[in-house]
């Protein structure tokens, strides 16, 4: 039995942890993988604050030397489910744990645009965060996928720095109005709507995108930004509230589900960064120790 038991390291649930701890309260956290999350996959970040320049690998190690310091479990186990009778139970591949409190932070894998390339060139040409690799196009032309409000986000964020965003849309956008009028006021940004990406041509970096109508753009970047999969299987149990599949919390990072929390790239929100979900982690900690 523990108090809380915290499902994903990545920097929402290694916040939570450390908040939980300095509170007094029992707390593991439970990683199928290595904890860091999304993070992993950032060559350089520098939008967090007290490193102007890091590496996510980087940053995940020393959250998670942090958090191992502190003497809260890392546990290395599969959540399978979980359920509530008068607690909850984290039923994992090779254990179960009974708590009072569960924190989901599981974060969601951007979806890819699964074309030839595309994995090879993470780094390289290809990216999934503006605001994390944005800077490495300063000057450049680039393109955003996806017709979306992060498409459009996107959009809006790499329009300062480089000299051209295409953002190519297979249908219509769908983002909200007033980031599409955002978008118009901007001469550097053209929409290209009906179209999609069909080859990437390369050799070390990208250098160019064939489009479905033949047309094809001289781009150094691509963003994709056709949103991505929230991980929460493992509540198919609770009749959880969502938005576009992302789980619903109030202000104090709780689902309609009384005890059950969500912080980070899970939950429904505006903004899909680091520093966002580590906030919504200590919000999370400090709505539990009020709870109490
Ligand atoms: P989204 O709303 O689901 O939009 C995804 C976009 O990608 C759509 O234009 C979709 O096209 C396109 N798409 C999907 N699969 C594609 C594919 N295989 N190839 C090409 N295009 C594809 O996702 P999102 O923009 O990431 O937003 C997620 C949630 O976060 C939303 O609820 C959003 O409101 C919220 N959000 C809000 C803000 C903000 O308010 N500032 C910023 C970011 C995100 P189709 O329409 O044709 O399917």
């Amino acid at each position: 039995m523990t108090r809380c038991v915290i499902i994903g390291a990545g920097p929402g649930g290694m916040n939570a942890a450390l908040y939980l701890k300095r509170a007094g309260i029992d707390t593991i956290i439970i990683e199928k993988e290595v904890p860091g999350g999304e993070m992993l996959k950032t060559n350089a970040i520098e939008n967090y604050l007290g490193f102007e320049n890091i590496s996510g690998g980087d940053l995940a190690l020393k959250m998670s030397n942090q958090i191992k310091d502190l003497g809260i479990k890392i546990i290395r186990d599969k959540v399978i489910k979980v359920t509530f009778s008068d607690k909850f139970k984290v039923e994992c591949l090779n254990s179960n744990y009974d708590c009072d409190y569960v924190i989901v932070a599981t974060g969601r894998v951007p979806r890819k645009l699964g074309i030839k390339g595309e994995a090879e060139l993470i780094g390289k040409g290809v990216s999934y965060c503006a605001v994390c690799d944005g800077a490495f196009y300063r000057g450049k032309d680039v393109c955003v996928i996806g017709g979306g409000d992060s498409a459009l986000t996107e959009a809006l964020y790499l329009s300062d720095l480089c000299s051209k965003v295409y953002v190519i849309v297979r249908r219509e956008l769908s983002a909200s109005e007033d980031l599409k009028i955002k978008v118009k006021k901007r001469d550097n940004i053209i929409i290209l709507k009906n179209v999609s990406v069909s080859e990437l041509e390369y050799e070390n970096s990208l250098s160019k995108v064939i489009l479905s109508d033949g047309q094809s753009l001289a781009v150094d970047g691509m963003f994709v930004a056709i949103g991505g999969t929230p991980n929460f299987d493992f509540l198919d149990g609770f009749d959880i509230k969502t938005i576009n599949g992302y789980i619903v919390t109030n202000d104090k990072m709780e689902s309609n589900i009384k005890g059950l929390y969500a912080v980070g790239d899970v939950r429904y929100k505006d903004y899909y960064q680091i520093i966002t979900a580590v906030c919504d982690g200590a919000v999370a900690a400090l709505s539990i120790k009020e709870d109490l």
